[in-house]
């Protein structure tokens, strides 16, 4: 395979491939995507992308996108339940996720993530040419910066966390702390969502590594490694173009004649089925305010979309099933024939049906009790064609450091969530307009290319030693 100045590692290949026995979609082919935000660099920069295709056993090659080159790796079934269901998303991402649910150690998971991780990196050591840069993606490789580095001391690597960082007392339970720790910090850059991220690490690294340094460059014995918060975000435009189209004002049309009218309230949210997002605190929020007759179903009405998510995964399957269960009896108890309380969609929707529901909605409400930074929420705001609409958004979404506009919440007091809810619903147009004003004009100047252009700027002033320190 020839080689590229640019290497994207990443879990997934930026394909919709949806066809992972999961349902696994963290990388998906969309404009809006890494992939869209590399495109401008990319034409550029001759790149290739290192990943999982989203298929069982031995890779087949894959055409470019484009000029992006792809380089699918295998994953046999073993390492599937190892490394990607197992150590990555029952161990790491529910202790990410401030342990939301109890996160499990398996002592045959960490090997599989181990001999994965060392897959990737030989494959990014054999596609980048001299000094090239290469940018490595999320939690699933946080061991790649440094077995790269071993491969190949001479290329500029680079990695961010696209989930929170922990609290150092969370992550030293981790049974694998150091070598996670030292794998990461292999990187000659290592970006989180939150600056509270880089304070975190540093913490740790002093502690566990005996390395100095502050919250923007840890000292090691021989380099120094540099930790930055650069929020990631979605493409602005390309949601706006997408929003302007016929189709999704006819469709959004449709969803609010199907929901009742222009007198129902409609409150919209969009998820991953995952345990982090607080599915069934909102639930319960919404479900009391029914029973004390403060939302009726015949000006209210719910739209719950729950994409089918890590199924095979023991938790996420018993979160479905409690979930379909509490939709069910509050319909049961709450409905009327043809005016259900709530709509639950366990179903994908494409983009230009999200921009339809999103448009539709007059509040969306996005209330994860832990999230790195939530593409939905901000999705929302850039699909908006007028200033009507609110954001009710958790104080724990990375989003609320940025969208401070919105009705900000936190998701573990229902009572709290109940007031938000209705303060959201009896919002005057003025101040709505004057939210959606402020947070579209934000978004407009922070879009994903200005993330991935800040990222990859920063990334290469590590390329000179003296300015390697803030
Ligand atoms: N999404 C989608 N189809 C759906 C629901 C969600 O394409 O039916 C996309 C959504 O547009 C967003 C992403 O999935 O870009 C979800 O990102 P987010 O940061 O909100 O949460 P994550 O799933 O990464 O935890």
């Amino acid at each position: 395979m020839r080689q590229s100045s640019l290497v994207v590692v990443a879990n997934r290949l930026p394909l919709d491939d949806s066809a992972a026995p999961d349902g696994a979609c963290e990388w998906r082919r969309s404009p809006g995507g890494l992939a869209g935000a590399l495109h401008a660099i990319l034409e550029q920069t001759p790149a290739t992308w290192v990943g999982w295709g989203g298929r069982v056993g031995e890779a087949r090659p894959l055409p470019d996108i484009g000029t992006l080159r792809l380089r699918p790796m295998s994953l046999s079934e073993a390492e599937l339940r190892g490394y990607y269901e197992g150590f990555a998303n029952s161990t790491l991402w529910p202790l990410y996720h401030d342990a939301v649910v109890q996160p499990v150690f398996d002592r045959g998971w960490w090997e599989s993530y181990r001999s994965v991780n060392r897959r990737f990196a030989e494959a990014a050591a054999e596609v980048a040419e001299p000094g090239a840069t290469v940018w490595v993606q999320d939690y699933h490789l946080q061991l790649v910066p440094q077995l790269l580095r071993e491969l190949r001391p001479d290329v500029l690597i680079g990695f961010f966390l696209h989930v929170p960082f922990p609290p150092p007392e969370l992550f030293m339970q981790l049974p694998r702390r150091v070598e996670l720790l030292r794998g990461m910090l292999g990187a000659d850059l290592v970006g989180f969502q939150r600056p509270q991220a880089a304070h975190n690490v540093a913490q740790l690294a002093a502690k566990l590594l005996g390395t100095h340094g502050a919250d923007t460059a840890i000292v090691t014995d021989d380099r120094v490694v540099r930790t930055g918060a650069f929020p990631v975000s979605i493409d602005v435009a390309e949601m706006r173009s997408l929003s302007a189209r016929p189709y999704v004002a006819n469709q959004s049309r449709q969803l609010r004649h199907d929901l009742g009218g222009a007198h129902k309230k409609v409150l919209l949210s969009v998820d991953r089925l995952d345990y982090t997002k607080g599915i069934e605190h909102r639930l319960t929020a919404y479900s009391e305010l029914l029973r004390d007759g403060r939302v009726q179903v015949r000006d209210t009405v719910m739209v719950q979309v729950a994409v089918p998510s890590r199924e095979r995964v023991e938790s996420y399957r018993g979160l479905r099933d409690r979930i379909e269960r509490e939709v069910g009896r509050i319909n049961g108890e709450y409905g009327r024939v043809g005016e259900p309380a709530i709509h639950y969609l366990n179903q994908p929707f494409d983009r230009a049906d999200l921009a339809a529901l999103y448009q539709t909605a007059d509040v969306m409400v996005v209330t994860p009790l832990r999230d790195g930074m939530n593409l939905v929420a901000k999705e929302f705001v850039a699909a908006r064609r007028d200033d009507s609409g609110a954001l009710v958004l958790s104080e724990f979404a990375g989003a609320a450091a940025e969208l401070e506009d919105a009705f900000l919440v936190n998701p573990h007091d229902v009572d709290g969530l109940k007031e938000t809810l209705l303060q959201a619903m009896a919002a005057t147009p003025d101040d709505l307009a004057t939210r959606m004003k402020a947070m579209r004009a934000y978004l407009t100047r922070h879009d994903i290319r200005a993330w991935a252009g800040a990222y990859l700027t920063d990334l290469d002033l590590a390329r000179s030693p003296s300015l390697g320190l803030r």
